[in-house]
């Protein structure tokens, strides 16, 4: 438990590390900081300008989610700040360079939300293949239609991932559930953990040209930005299905609206070039898509398991730091 802070027992002259809240966690999460005498938890909310990099000065460590932008601009009085931690993957919000310049560690917590993500990627497939969202709709408007929803099983269908990392993987898990047959391309994905997956690694070409649903699990980087584009859906199965909750930029949003003109079945989007995605887009009007809004991270588990992984990640940052005075 949390007690006074008496400086001596862990020889410290300045007093507890200060750590800086600047958006909402889940208090929980945080117990490895509040629940230790080291740490002085504070939260001031919604800050930015001038607000923040005052409270930046006078901080030993902050933790964002994705409201607080760290900017130059704000860690330009941060001469105390030893580290920046990021509930969540990317650390988008945060000026890394700015940071790296002044020896401030920036962390993030990656594996948190990886199980959320793998559940909704699995939640949009049965969506799509069931057209549970058209049906609802169609409940919804008073009707009763049992013929214009026929569906397709999952069962010994392929399922193509592109990238099979933390999410791809536990996608696959499921997928093999439902009796899925896996196969992936990841140019950095070992045999050894394929094959303990139960997952055949493929060229990109032959898992589109297999593929019955392709679900996509990379990050966005320059190889991956507009990795599916015209060409590689054109490629796909008539009636083939493709799903993105990995980032929007990924998947060329345009190509895709052809592609379910042409030869696509449906598709299934958590994520989109431009969010939010524009009221008027296209996408919205289609039957054949069903659309959530970039929700794969948002449960209870996985805000919980972020807040976690980043307070462990500050403590043992600012613990480092401690022994590294001492020597
Ligand atoms: P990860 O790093 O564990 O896995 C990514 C995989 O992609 C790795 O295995 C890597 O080898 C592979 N890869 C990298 N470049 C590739 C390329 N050019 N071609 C093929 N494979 C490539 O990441 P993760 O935790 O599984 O996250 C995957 C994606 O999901 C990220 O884009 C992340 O931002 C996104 N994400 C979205 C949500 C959401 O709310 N929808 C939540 C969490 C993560």
């Amino acid at each position: 438990m949390k007690g006074p802070t008496t400086v001596a027992h862990w020889g410290r002259e300045t007093g507890p590390f200060r750590v800086l809240l600047t958006d909402p966690i889940p208090a929980g999460g945080l117990a490895p900081l509040r629940d230790d005498d080291r740490f002085d938890v504070v939260e001031r909310l919604g800050l930015d300008g001038e607000d923040l990099a005052d409270a930046l000065a006078d901080a030993d460590a902050v933790i964002v989610r994705s409201s607080t932008r760290i900017t130059r601009a704000a860690l330009a009085r941060a001469d105390r700040l030893k580290v920046i931690g990021r509930a969540g993957v990317g650390v988008d919000n945060i000026d890394v360079a700015a940071a790296t310049e002044r020896g401030i560690a920036v962390l993030n917590a990656p594996s948190g939300n990886t199980v959320s993500a793998a559940e909704l990627t699995m939640a949009l497939l049965l969506a799509v293949v069931r057209r549970v969202a058209a049906a609802d709709r169609s409940m919804r408007a008073g009707e009763w239609d049992r013929k214009r929803f026929q569906g397709t099983e999952l069962c010994g269908k392929t399922l193509g991932l592109v990238g099979a990392g933390r999410i791809g993987s536990e996608v696959a898990r499921r997928a093999r559930a439902f009796a899925m047959r896996v196969m992936a391309y990841d140019p950095y994905l070992t045999e050894e953990r394929a094959r303990a997956l139960e997952i055949e690694l493929a060229a990109l070409d032959d898992v589109l040209d297999r593929a019955d649903v392709l679900s996509l699990h990379v990050p966005l980087t320059e190889s991956t930005r507009g990795l599916i584009g015209g060409e590689e859906l054109a490629r796909m199965k008539a009636g083939a299905i493709v799903l993105n909750a990995s980032r929007g930029g990924v998947l060329d949003q345009d190509a895709l609206i052809r592609a379910l003109d042409a030869n696509l079945g449906g598709a299934g989007l958590d994520v989109y070039a431009e969010e939010p995605l524009p009221a008027d887009h296209p996408l919205r009007a289609r039957d054949d898509v069903v659309l959530t809004p970039h929700l794969g991270a948002a449960t209870a588990e996985a805000r919980y398991n972020v807040a976690r992984e980043v307070a462990d990640g500050v403590r043992d940052a600012l613990l480092a730091h401690l022994r590294g005075e001492a020597d």
